[in-house]
């Protein structure tokens, strides 16, 4: 089907809003019906399956939808186009069940949403349902009135639209599409590596640490954990007995706050950090996502657990790789924007070759240095991977002859 985005890059504009109570209300109101929605048609799918052997179709939950609006007011109160959303949810949750199911993998069925999982309303043609007085001061919601908006950037033309709610406060999001917007050349190409105190190096040398601020924050967060420890109680199998205590609660909403400050500061920083090299490089060599890394965990596996290692260390080392990933979508995303090439390579052994001749060692490694064992080069050990992802981007590796799989490559 062609849409009036095609060939355009989605992006998401987001924006806080500041509803009064009445308004709150009626937006948790809506969440409640809503997610009522979704587990009674959830129900209904599994008891039509389990009692008939009928798969319903989302067409009949889409007319007897309609009668339950004619019935009951509650329903017929929430913009009807945020509960076909809901169903289409559902579909869309069947859907990924039955295609792992093809797969032969083992999945498991849809679940019924709790409150706590249950954060946002959608609104499949946002620009027909939620309209901007004069100014973008309050954006006018169906059933729930004219909510302020925070001023800031002018909200792009958009398709669909969500209302989020995170702790404790709401957000519209808006999906916008835009044609890239290449930015001017400027001959440069830089390969980019993760690095071992730092969280990136670049080929040029430049080491790029992680946020500033971060320890301060890291901090804060401790704290707060800590206050939800003292207030917490339990029992002797370890199970929380006071989970719904009013002193808990307002406990874990700090601490969620805390989290949700430091991600966000942490994200501000990334973005900062993609658009500089973005703007910097033409040509951007990155390593290709290797899913090992991302799955490791630092306390090992069950049948190897992880000996010797320091829970403060690994904790701060999976956060750096977490960064890591989080910087390599956004320049893909930005150099996508920005017409950019991004070439990604294949990173093994990146870390043992030497960028100038190309010779592969593990003992060229020490630590941070890397001090090649054949010609002598040597460099900062991040800077060096850097540098052999770039030469892989430039010129694809060619196996040498008489030497092991994917062990030996040549530089340029
Ligand atoms: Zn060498």
């Amino acid at each position: 089907m062609a849409s009036r985005f095609d060939g355009q890059l989605r992006w998401l504009h987001k924006v806080r809003l500041y509803p009064t109570c009445t308004q709150e209300r009626a937006l948790v109101t809506m969440l409640r019906v809503t997610r009522e929605l979704y587990n009674a048609s959830l129900q209904q799918r599994r008891d039509a399956w389990t009692t008939r052997r009928v798969s319903l179709a989302s067409r009949e939950q889409h007319a007897q939808l309609t009668e339950l609006r004619e019935a009951d007011p509650r329903f017929a109160a929430v913009y009807r186009e945020c509960q076909d959303a809901v169903l289409h949810r559902l579909d869309l949750a069947f859907a990924a069940f039955f295609r792992r199911v093809k797969r032969g993998e083992t999945p498991g069925y849809p679940r019924f949403k709790p409150a706590a999982r249950w954060n946002q309303l959608q609104f499949p043609h946002g620009d027909r349902a939620l309209k901007f007085n004069t100014g973008q001061l309050r954006v006018c919601v169906p059933g729930v009135g004219a909510i302020r908006l925070r001023k800031g950037r002018a909200v792009p033309e958009f398709g669909r639209a969500f209302l989020v709610t995170k702790n404790g406060r709401w957000y519209a999001v808006f999906e916008a599409h835009r044609a890239p917007l290449p930015l001017p050349a400027t001959g440069c190409s830089a390969g980019i590596d993760r690095g071992i105190r730092v969280l990136a190096a670049l080929s040029d040398g430049t080491m790029i640490g992680n946020i500033r601020s971060g320890s301060r924050r890291r901090a804060v967060v401790e704290r707060h954990q800590r206050a939800l420890d003292a207030v917490t109680h339990k029992d002797a199998g370890g199970r929380v007995f006071n989970r719904h205590e009013r002193i808990r609660l307002a406990s874990v909403r700090r601490l969620a706050r805390a989290k949700e400050c430091e991600a966000n500061a942490r994200r501000d920083w990334l973005h900062k950090v993609s658009r500089g090299i973005v703007q910097r490089f033409d040509r951007i060599a990155l390593e290709a996502l290797r899913l090992r890394s991302m799955t490791r965990s630092a306390k090992g596996t069950l049948e190897a657990p992880g000996v010797g290692v320091r829970a403060k260390a690994g904790l701060n080392r999976a956060l750096l790789d977490a960064g890591f990933g989080m910087l390599a979508t956004l320049i893909r995303e930005k150099a996508a924007n920005a017409a950019r090439t991004l070439i990604e390579v294949d990173a093994r052994y990146s870390s043992q070759t030497c960028a100038a001749c190309g010779y592969v060692c593990k003992e060229s490694r020490e630590g941070r240095r890397f001090t090649c064992v054949r010609c002598g080069h040597a460099a900062d050990a991040d800077v060096n991977a850097a540098q052999v992802i770039l030469l892989r981007a430039e010129s694809p590796p060619k196996r040498a002859p008489g030497t092991a799989r994917g062990r030996q490559y040549v530089a340029a």
